[in-house]
């Protein structure tokens, strides 16, 4: 059930012997982000899903177990990774979220001299701009990206490819190779009358800076997904008194694990109800008839007005347009994702793509575990690429200043 293969009846069995660096070294040989993976994979759904000892009780908590091998590593090791020997070859990897990291550091592993362009200005993706601090603390994130940068990653921030530079200017600055791992950060919007107003906000923008909305006391979120438990938790501990949130069917999709913590924060569910029309009063929602194939049918007249000061939209997000804006012979699905072939090759011959960007909104190991296979092929790709044109500069004189002037 593990996306990223960790060899976890190995990794368990050492820690049961008290042997937590050996447990930590076998959960690193397949997983580059245990502190992470520990603690936010949804392991309901992958490794503790699969665990025998669920079918009659509790499975083993897997993800504790990694989390606290993780920690226990980086609260007694000092070893600090060491940047292989360079093999001098450039690649910029766009996009500094799980994806873009984990291509990062196989490639400098490789001895690849790599540059990761952010558009925000701290490195981590949804990880630190998405995922709450209660949740995922930020100085875990800053740690996995200090690592990357003793392997001798260097991190541009504050720089939107697309917009700044173009991706055919990074092949023009002598980038050999080209990931792109720019996720999904445009929020789907729900397309109803009154979603313009000043009360309506969206899930991935607010997370990015929940201390400077202003979102009163009753608070509606449309979306019962993951995502909309981390708005309505944040909400909740920025002074939200009342919260609310819709679903469509009449079970929240959010993770049960997710789901337990928001009630227990005072998050109240409310199901088979559609948003019809959003006024400054509130969200005026119709009732939904659930079929047993789970099909949805709108009972006409059952319209009611459901007061609330501010409404949250979480109902997912899709790509941004920027990169396929600049490079025009990027290919995209329907949905705006990139095209790519089983191992991220994009339809110009060396850029690659990963993650969310590809395969839409999804998890952080399975970026992890895709980003890791098309890390791979770019080194393919690269040892069949002519040597080096020797650097047309690298012999000119040094000139000298005159102080005196
Ligand atoms: P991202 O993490 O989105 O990173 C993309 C990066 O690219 C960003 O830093 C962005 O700023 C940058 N970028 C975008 N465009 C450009 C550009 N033009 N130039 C330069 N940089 C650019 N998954 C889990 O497994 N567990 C969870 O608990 C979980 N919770 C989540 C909660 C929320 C609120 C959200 C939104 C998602 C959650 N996910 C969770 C999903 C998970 O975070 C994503 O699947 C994962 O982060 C995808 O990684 P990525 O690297 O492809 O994209
Ligand atoms: Fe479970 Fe995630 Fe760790 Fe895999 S990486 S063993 S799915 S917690």
């Amino acid at each position: 059930g593990c996306p990223v293969n960790v060899r976890i009846p190995e990794f368990v069995a050492k820690v049961a012997e008290g042997k937590f660096e050996e447990a930590y070294e076998i959960i690193t040989s397949t997983n580059s982000l245990p502190a992470i993976s520990g603690r936010v994979c949804p392991q309901e759904n992958q490794c503790e899903g699969k665990c025998v000892r669920g079918i009659k009780g509790e499975s083993v908590s897997i993800g504790r177990l990694e989390r606290f091998c993780a920690d226990y590593h980086m609260k007694h090791s000092d070893a600090k990774a060491v940047k292989p020997q360079s093999n001098g070859k450039k690649v910029a990897v766009v996009g500094a979220g799980p994806s873009g990291l984990t291509c990062a550091g196989d490639l400098a592993k490789k001895g690849y001299e790599v540059t990761v362009f952010e558009a925000f200005h701290t490195a981590g993706g949804v990880l630190v701009y998405g995922i709450p601090e209660f949740r995922l603390p930020k100085a875990i994130v800053k740690k996995e990206v200090e690592n990357l940068q003793d392997l001798g990653v260097e991190v541009k921030t504050n720089m939107v490819i697309g917009r700044v530079l173009s991706v055919d200017e990074l092949f023009e600055m002598g980038y050999k190779a080209i990931f792109i791992g720019t996720g999904v950060w445009r929020p789907n919007t729900l397309h109803i009358k009154g979603e313009s107003l000043g009360n309506v906000h969206y899930a991935i923008n607010y997370l990015q800076n929940p201390d400077v909305y202003h979102l009163g006391s009753r608070v509606i979120v449309i979306g019962a997904g993951n995502a909309a438990m981390d708005v309505a938790r944040t909400a909740i501990r920025h002074g939200t008194r009342h919260l609310e949130c819709f679903s469509l069917s009449k079970t929240i999709s959010a993770s049960e694990y997710e789901a337990s913590y928001a009630k227990l924060e005072g998050v109240n569910f409310i199901f088979n109800k559609k948003p019809v029309e959003i006024t400054d009063k509130g969200v005026v929602f119709i009732d939904l008839n659930e079929a047993e194939d789970g099909t949805l049918t709108e009972l006409p007249g059952t319209e009611k007005l459901y007061p609330a000061d501010s409404v949250i939209v979480s109902i997912s997000q899709g790509p941004c347009t920027t990169i396929t804006d600049s490079t025009k012979d990027l290919k995209t699905t329907p949905r705006g994702l990139f095209e790519t072939d089983e191992v991220g090759r994009t339809s110009i011959p060396g850029i690659f793509a990963s993650g969310d960007a590809v395969k839409g909104a999804r998890t952080v190991v399975e970026a992890v575990a895709y980003s890791k296979n098309v890390a791979e092929a770019m080194h393919e790709y690269m040892q069949t690429l002519p040597p080096d044109l020797p650097d047309a500069y690298a012999n000119v004189p040094v000139a000298e200043y005159d102080e005196g002037n």
